[in-house]
């Protein structure tokens, strides 16, 4: 049997709380109790959004938590010539289209179309892209290009489950904890692949690296259960061997809301700087009763 590989894949856009070290910890003690390996693999992308400090931070954090992890460590910001081929490659499979939406535009287009963004029909991540840019001709685009607009680039989903449908692959994935799941990429609608700032986005990025690290269990919070459906398909298209993926539970504060970075919650740096001790943190957590 292959050795089992997980991995911990933080975004250095803040400070890391009690989520991560929950989805930190869960990846790790899995690989131990498995006889495997566990990787680190520093997602930062978001050229913008993402600090050198964090990244300091994280590491401080992860290693509190006894935690340790081969180097060097794979940074997606090194490798974005690997990202942008990938996306060459799905275009010449014709499964991608430019969008030139703005924010502003896609607001519009909805309220127009729906009455109000929000009565829109809707995915997991909001209102699905309403497919402006999907149905420009091919005069329309040529011309949009040409003036050198800002476009990102979206899965046709119809054309990607298609393809994938004639390819003879497994239309499914395996979650260990909930079963056998069919494919249902739909749910996602037309999600961005690459970016107007960068040539990929997390859905790109994610699957491409997963596989070049030999991940063979992925394991995350509930949240991104769906992403699976898209990263299943990616993996179709591109011809790759598939892991296994478990979806754990999401921490939850005292007011039972989900920890999140934009809502400050308690970080497991102020954590550390407090004289709290990992054993202090993992007792809180309980993994034990996780898997
Ligand atoms: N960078 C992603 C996050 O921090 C990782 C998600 C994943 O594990 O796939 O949410």
């Amino acid at each position: 049997m292959t050795q089992i590989v997980t991995r911990f894949a933080p975004s250095p856009t803040g400070l890391l709380h009690l989520g991560h070290a929950y989805s930190a910890l869960f990846a790790w003690k899995i690989a131990q109790k498995r006889g495997g390996r566990f990787l680190m693999r520093l997602e930062d992308i978001d050229i913008n959004r993402c600090r050198p400090n964090f990244v300091a931070d994280l590491h401080q954090d992860l290693a509190w938590l006894g935690l340790r992890w081969p180097t060097p460590v794979r940074q997606q910001s090194h490798h974005f010539a690997f990202y942008q081929k990938a996306l060459e490659d799905l275009k010449r499979m014709g499964v991608l289209y430019p969008c030139f939406c703005t924010r502003k535009d896609l607001e519009r287009e909805l309220t127009d179309m729906f009455g109000a963004p929000h009565y829109a029909p809707s995915g997991p991540d909001g209102p699905l892209y309403p497919g402006t840019c999907r149905t420009l001709t091919d005069d329309q685009r040529s011309q949009q290009l040409a003036t050198g607009k800002a476009h990102a680039w979206r899965l046709n989903m119809d054309k990607a489950l298609f393809r994938a449908s004639r390819s003879g692959q497994d239309l499914s994935w395996i979650d260990e904890r909930a079963g056998l799941q069919p494919l249902a990429a739909e749910l996602m609608g037309d999600i961005v692949l690459g970016r107007k700032d960068i040539p990929t986005s997390y859905h790109l990025a994610v699957t491409l690296d997963d596989h070049l690290q030999g991940i063979t269990l992925v394991t995350r919070g509930r949240d991104l259960f769906p992403a699976s459906h898209i990263h299943r398909l990616l993996q179709i298209l591109f011809g790759l061997d598939h892991p296994r993926w478990y979806h754990h539970d999401l921490v939850k504060d005292a007011q039972g809301q989900r920890m999140a970075k934009r809502r400050q919650s308690l970080s497991l740096k102020a954590m550390r700087e407090a004289g709290q001790t990992a054993e202090e943190v993992m007792a809180k957590l309980d993994l034990s009763k996780a898997f």
